[in-house]
């Protein structure tokens, strides 16, 4: 069996709204990140407390695993020191993943004793796209529902599980496996990131989602599985998604699309219009998109040793550092400086405390009294498409004139 599929649950997001991603991702060697080598960590662990956390006790077996993965993980730090993560940190930022995924079994257990919780289940959707496979993280069956419930483990995107195609697969390809011993009416679709906050869960019929498969995945993996896919750019369009994000010939001619309007538009009036700044900020926001993934491409090609006109590869302005901060201050106390001069104290952020403290201690002690609060935030601009709601303001023409 082939590692991935060509047409992924991961990539779905892509090649339904690009079907040329597909045939573009097969010029570009497959590679690896440390973050994504970190997801995988944070996975096989994120198991074995699941599994320890149902057992109630751990067993020889899966303490064994346990410690395996305490080196493995401990291991990949020692050589991605820029990661500055560790072992114990990983697990305090899963704890409340797990805590989620036990309350949500329990949760269904109470309706229905016979309910079942599984891990990292193999899931088959090729009957909707062929060749389809995956896996899903975490799977609970019972009381007629099949949740399914994915880990991402990055913490660059916020990715909500709302019509999110990838978790939308996992849970259809569940849903088959077990089609023949269940009878569901309803799933729930959970994407947990623990490193950011984040839990988005979305709830559909299981025939909805049966009829999303057949009318959107269906043609979808046809269009593009075809000799000559179409090419679409748009926010998809992004590194850590399509490989092509900076040297794609279709997304650089969508920039100038932008350009093109407004010079049409320039002959009826000199200053830009609501309509012209909002449409001008979208491209704007796109542009500052492309220009990095643009760059960043480039910087690779020149590195490659070839040539990119115009421009040339210098070494970066780089800060002073000291060669060793324990050498640093020893010499400095030895030459007479206070200590309480040479050190900064400050306290740790609510990200890093509540990741110091676990979730539940931190609102014990510090939520529950009172002592954390969420500021107003000051207006900002964002597109509409953006789930916060809009800020009502009541301002009239004839308020100014008062
Ligand atoms: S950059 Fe955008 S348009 Fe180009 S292949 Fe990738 S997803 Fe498609």
């Amino acid at each position: 069996m082939p590692k991935h599929a060509k047409l992924s649950a991961s990539g779905a997001e892509l090649w339904t709204n690009c079907p040329g991603s597909v045939h573009m991702a097969e010029l570009f060697p497959e590679t690896t990140s440390p973050a994504a080598e970190e997801g995988t960590l944070a996975h096989a662990l994120a198991q074995t407390m699941i599994e320890n956390a149902r057992a109630g006790s751990i067993s020889p077996q899966i303490s064994a695993e346990y410690m395996v993965e305490r080196d493995n993980v401990n291991a990949f730090y020692s050589v991605h020191k820029e990661l500055a993560g560790s072992f114990d940190d990983m697990k305090k930022t899963l704890e409340p993943y797990v805590d989620y995924v036990i309350e949500e079994y329990e949760a269904i257990r109470k309706k229905d004793a016979a309910a079942e919780l599984m891990t990292e289940q193999h899931v088959d959707f090729s009957d909707i796209v062929p060749g389809g496979f995956g896996t899903s993280d975490v799977v609970i069956i019972g009381d007629d529902t099949c949740e399914v419930i994915d880990l991402k483990y990055g913490k660059g995107v916020p990715i909500s599980a709302i019509a999110n195609p990838q978790i939308r697969l996992y849970t259809y390809g569940t849903m088959s496996a077990f089609d023949l011993s269940y009878d569901f009416s309803r799933v729930k679709m959970v994407i947990y990131q623990p490193r950011l906050d984040s839990v988005t869960s979305e709830e559909l019929t299981a025939d909805d989602l049966r009829s999303w498969g057949k009318a959107v995945i269906v043609p979808a993996a046809k269009r593009a599985l075809s000799k000559s896919p179409k090419y679409t750019p748009g926010p998809w369009c992004k590194s850590h998604f399509c490989p092509a994000a900076g040297s794609c010939k279709a997304r650089a001619a969508k920039m100038h699309e932008f350009e093109d309007m407004i010079e049409r538009r320039r002959k009826d009036n000199a200053v830009l219009s609501g309509d012209d700044m909002g449409r001008a900020l979208s491209a704007a926001r796109e542009y500052t998109a492309w220009a990095k993934d643009l760059e960043n491409e480039a910087l690779e090609l020149a590195q490659s040793g070839e040539a990119v006109t115009g421009w040339k590869v210098v070494e970066s302005v780089a800060k002073r550092k000291y060669k060793s901060e324990e050498i640093v201050a020893a010499t400095l106390v030895k030459a007479g400086y206070d200590p309480a001069l040479i050190y900064e104290k400050k306290l740790l952020g609510v990200t890093k405390m509540t990741q110091l403290m676990g979730k539940k201690e931190f609102h014990e002690v510090l939520e529950e009294p009172g002592l954390v609060f969420k500021p107003e935030g000051a207006p900002t601009l964002a597109p509409e498409s953006d789930k916060r709601p809009a800020i009502v303001t009541n301002v009239t023409a004839d308020d100014f004139n008062d």
